[in-house]
């Protein structure tokens, strides 16, 4: 932080739409050099603060992110954490949720603003989405309350005028500018003519804790989406795929599954084998609740692990995570019915 106390802030820059430039020969979008498209944003010049920029040495289509990635955003944002405010992360939409999921658990202790942010239509194009959303992450980036501590201190994604909890957030929409939800928990601010911040609802930490980097995941994990017609031998096969270890099983409803013996047994069988499964619903609002029907309560005595209110990024990522921190069968197990970064509804 600067001595003069006037907010710094980083902004990294991974790539996706925001900094993509049209390639004249073939049409599509590619990326490019930030740097240059940031001189289309005069007015980051006309803020009351330092904003320093990294730049990914290759920035990527966010389809290509990849763990190994956010091993390195975790490493940016401790190696200058003291440096600064805030951080905004310039990331694709695609995968913007599973890296904001995946850098809440990563980055324990964490008492800083950390705002995902990306746009539909490059920064460069005239109706872009790109610069309102650069300037008001940054701005959220950069706030703070009256004991002078940042606002937001989580990792967050902002969107259309939405700041939304990483961990809770999903992309619902390739085309319009409104493309991000949160449908279990509640928007930390709303920007329109001034930016609304719903206090109550953003992470409370103690200031004085330090920040906790966590470099290891593991990607033995994989996501099953039943549906009606499944077959056994699919499920058999994919169970015995060598090194499996976590299983996040998309449901219906609230948190329901085939009754058939052979999907219960196969349940059964991988647990007992050590493999971790995790029961989540494919409605993107609403709770698991095992205990309401009777196909949810087979699986709860087949020993599946509720995944509550939790999207499919977050549970993936935070299974990557406590695996990744090479934690037991039963650790993982009681981690996953603990909210480490308000990342489901107790
Ligand atoms: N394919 C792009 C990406 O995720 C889409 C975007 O940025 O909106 O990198």
């Amino acid at each position: 932080m600067e001595q003069n106390n006037t907010p710094a802030v980083l902004l990294i820059y991974t790539g996706g739409t925001i900094g993509m430039i049209q390639n004249s020969e073939t049409g599509a979008l590619e990326s490019f050099a930030f740097e240059r498209l940031i001189r289309n944003v005069p007015e980051l010049k006309r803020f009351e603060c330092r904003i320093d920029v990294h730049q990914f040495a290759k920035p990527i289509d966010s389809s290509d992110m990849h763990p190994s990635v956010w091993s390195e955003l975790v490493r940016i944002i401790s190696g200058n954490y003291h440096k600064y405010d805030g951080f905004v992360i310039l990331h694709g939409t695609d995968t913007m949720a599973y890296t904001a999921s995946a850098l809440s658990f990563m980055l324990e202790g964490l008492c800083k603003p950390v705002v995902l942010t990306g746009s539909q239509l490059p920064i460069g194009m005239l109706r872009t989405d790109g610069k309102e959303n650069l300037i008001t992450a940054i701005e959220i980036a950069s706030a703070r309350d009256e004991q002078g501590h940042p606002l937001v201190p989580e990792v967050c994604i902002f969107f259309e005028n939405c700041l939304l909890r990483g961990n809770r957030t999903t992309k619902i929409n390739a085309e319009n500018f409104d493309a991000f939800r949160s449908y279990n928990y509640p928007p930390l601010a709303v920007a329109g003519i001034n930016i609304k911040y719903d206090r109550d609802k953003i992470a409370k930490v103690d200031f004085s804790q330090s920040l906790k980097p966590h470099l290891n995941l593991d990607t033995n994990v994989i996501v099953l989406t039943l549906f009606p017609g499944i077959q056994e031998n699919v499920i058999s096969n994919l169970f015995r795929t060598a090194g499996l270890k976590a299983v996040v099983l998309k449901t219906f409803g609230a948190g329901n599954a085939p009754q058939q013996p052979w999907f219960i047994e196969l349940l059964k069988r991988a647990i007992a084998d050590g493999i971790i499964i995790v029961n989540i619903s494919q409605c993107l609002a609403g709770m698991v609740q095992m205990k309401l029907y009777e196909t949810g309560l087979r699986l709860l005595d087949a020993g599946v692990i509720s995944g509550y209110d939790c999207t499919v990024e977050c549970i993936l990522t935070k299974l990557m995570f406590l695996l990744g921190e090479n934690k037991s069968q039963y650790e993982v197990s009681e981690l996953m019915n603990t909210p480490l970064a308000g990342e489901f509804t107790v």
